[in-house]
């Protein structure tokens, strides 16, 4: 499925919800999260819609998305720190249904 009605990015994506947008390629959205939990907390999306990581095969899809972490590392500044992870799952604490990366940064977050 490239596009699913109900789903919440799917929405931001088609324009029909707007969010901050802070970086973007063809294939990926970075956007900011609308309840962060570090300073700095992104979401690495691929446009079209793809449950979880472990239904996410396509290479040039991964690169694409993998690429982004050090643009946004380097965006922040020299040699920024940064946290990078997925939920795969409701039992790991996915609760939006397509697949995204949390990109979690700024001053004193490992602190
Ligand atoms: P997860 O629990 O891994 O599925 O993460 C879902 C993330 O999406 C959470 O960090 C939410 O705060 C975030 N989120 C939910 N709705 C929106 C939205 N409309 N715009 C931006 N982030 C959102
Ligand atoms: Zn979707």
């Amino acid at each position: 499925m490239m596009h699913d009605s109900n789903c919440i990015f799917c929405k931001i994506i088609s324009g029909q919800i707007s969010s901050k947008v802070i970086y973007q390629t063809d294939l990926s959205i970075v956007l900011q999260d609308i309840a962060p939990q570090a300073p700095i907390h992104y979401l690495i999306i691929p446009k079209v819609h793809i449950q979880d990581f472990v239904a996410c095969t396509d290479p040039k899809l991964i690169l694409d998305l993998m690429s982004i972490p050090p643009i946004l590392a380097q965006q922040l500044g020299q040699d920024a720190a940064f946290k990078l992870s997925t939920n795969n799952g409701y039992a790991a604490g996915q609760r939006v249904f397509h697949l995204h990366f949390h990109f979690m940064s700024g001053k004193s977050f490992s602190e």
